[in-house]
């Protein structure tokens, strides 16, 4: 009897230990992460959010959402999952403003941390030489530049969307009509405070583990979760003016743009956009622009073709207009659009940079900003760009793009070049974004399938005609194409990973790495 006794402890303890140690069942998991003391709180039911973004293609529900209150919280978590081992199946993402396109913020049955809710620390401004500020990183960049302005700065590159997280953007690049004088995002941070896949909390920069600093930049959440960033500011302008105009022939509005990012004196910023059979389209801009020469433009028909428009910003003060008005005359005559279809405005810098919350405070009303948004981002060698034109604009697109595609050159000397982010190999390249938008449930041409496979049809071209194009925001399924993404770049980035995520724990929904089973 009393052998059978000790057997079936021994059986208990085995089975207890064997459940401690290897694949850990979630429901256990939860409890024990439950008993954890958190200055911020977990949640385990209503986490539908938690596994839904922008993109609302990919919808993975995780265990937990974690809204930390301290970087304590952020830490005592991942090392609680890390010290588990290799066994355990949970992961962590790090959640931003959930403005992904593919799941890259979400963690299947793991936890996503909020980082929203983490408010320390406070936003502080250092106005000497160089100002900058220090910011949580899930603080949005609105609030940022609002900040910013109430002391006469702000941060030097931006994005188009302003209602974006630093962590998330810093985790890409971060690429605007900025990015040409200034760099991405990813160029214009001092220092970060970053918590690796093993819970240690690490301050880097330039100088002080420099391996982390520059694998986190662009490192897509793979080495760390960034806590707070230090921002580089710059004096504010008040105002800008605001350019459009048009031109049908793609090789005299891409030699202008390329002109116009490489010039000394020139725009603050610098983007485009295509324009594919678009009827009214000068009526709708004069909503928020001026006609140089209205009847003119009143004469222009836009209809049936492919135009290309330069958007070009100059920055200013006021009591400088006509300082501004004249080198902007400067710039203009250098260029060779069609001279009737010159629009200005003149905006507020605010106003300028939280364009794009316009149209969707616009779209929210109309019930289409919560829709599918298959989205393809490409950066494309400058010595690719007319064949690239030539196909996907004048063929593959056809008809219709089903939302805005823009396209602009940057230069890659202004681009950091120990970071994650890869880039096309040539001194300049273009970023053309698809931004489209899908109706929900149709099967035509503006449903997700056909703008799914027209990606794809993109995609495919971009890879036989061999023009060196890499994706930006990419969403790969394997790690074989994430290799391929990567290039040389990869063995980096991979070594990255076994330092300072040795288990794979973080950010799962890139599908770079698997956690080990
Ligand atoms: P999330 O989507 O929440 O996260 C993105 C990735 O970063 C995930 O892998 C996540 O795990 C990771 N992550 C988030 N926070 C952290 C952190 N603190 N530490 C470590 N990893 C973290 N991009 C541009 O470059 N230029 C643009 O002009 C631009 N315009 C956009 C306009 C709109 C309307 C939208 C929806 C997106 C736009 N984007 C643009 C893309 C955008 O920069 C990325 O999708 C960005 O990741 C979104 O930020 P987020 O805060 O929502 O991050």
């Amino acid at each position: 009897k009393q052998y059978t006794m000790i057997l079936r402890f021994l059986m208990v303890f085995l089975f207890s230990f064997t459940i401690s140690k290897k694949n850990l069942p979630i429901p256990i998991l939860r409890s024990s992460l439950a008993d954890m003391a958190f200055n911020g709180h977990l949640t385990f039911e209503k986490n539908e959010h938690a596994a839904k973004d922008f993109g609302d293609i990919y919808h993975f529900m995780p265990s937990a959402v974690l809204y930390p209150k301290s970087v304590s919280d952020v830490s005592s978590t991942i090392k609680y999952i890390f010290e588990m081992g290799a066994s355990s199946e949970l992961t962590v993402a790090a959640g931003g403003h959930g403005h992904s396109l593919a799941g890259q913020a979400q963690a299947y049955q793991g936890v996503v941390i909020n980082m929203g809710s983490l408010r320390e620390p406070e936003m502080s401004f250092h106005a000497e030489e160089p100002p900058y500020v220090d910011v949580s990183a899930g603080e949005l960049w609105v609030n940022i530049l609002h900040e910013s302005l109430k002391r006469g700065l702000a941060p030097k590159s931006w994005t188009d969307y302003l209602h974006l997280t630093v962590g998330g953007t810093l985790s890409n690049a971060g690429i605007s009509g900025q990015a040409f004088r200034h760099g991405p995002q990813i160029n214009n941070v001092y220092q970060l405070q970053v918590v690796t896949g093993k819970g240690d909390v690490v301050t880097c920069s330039e100088e002080q583990n420099t391996d982390l600093f520059y694998g986190v930049l662009g490192g897509l959440g793979q080495f760390g979760v960034i806590t707070w960033a230090r921002i580089a500011l710059e004096p504010a302008p008040k105002m800008v003016k605001w350019i459009r105009v048009l031109y049908t022939d793609f090789s005299i509005f891409s030699k202008d743009q390329e002109h116009l990012i490489c010039s000394e004196m020139s725009f603050d910023y610098i983007e485009g956009f295509v324009i594919i059979n678009r009827t009214g389209l000068l009526n709708n801009w004069r909503s928020s622009f001026n006609a140089k020469d209205p009847l003119q433009a009143s004469q222009f028909n836009s209809e049936g073709r492919i135009l290309y428009c330069l958007e070009v910003a100059k920055y200013f003060d006021p009591g400088k207009s006509d300082l501004v008005n004249q080198i902007i005359d400067t710039l203009l005559s250098e260029l060779n659009y069609i001279q009737c279809t010159l629009f200005l405005s003149e905006v507020s810098y605010v106003d300028f940079l939280d364009r794009v919350h316009v149209s969707e405070i616009k779209l929210r009303e109309k019930g289409l900003w919560e829709v599918p948004h298959p989205w393809l981002n490409l950066l494309i060698p400058r010595s690719g760009i007319h064949e690239f034109a030539q196909e996907v604009f004048g063929n593959i697109l056809a008809d219709t793009s089903n939302g805005p595609v823009l396209i602009y050159p940057v230069n890659k000397s202004r681009w950091r070049n120990r970071t994650s982010m890869v880039t096309p190999d040539e001194d300049v390249f273009y970023l053309v974004a698809f931004l489209s938008s899908a109706t929900p449930s149709s099967t035509g041409k503006d449903g997700l399938e056909h703008i799914l496979t027209r990606n794809r049809r993109i995609l495919r071209f971009c890879e036989a005609s061999r023009l060196g194009v890499k994706q930006y925001l990419a969403h790969y399924s394997t790690q074989k194409e994430w290799k391929a993404h990567f290039g040389t770049q990869w063995e980096v980035f991979s070594q990255r990973k076994s330092t300072y995520d040795p288990l794979a724990i973080l950010a799962p929904g890139q599908n770079i790495f698997q956690k080990a089973k």
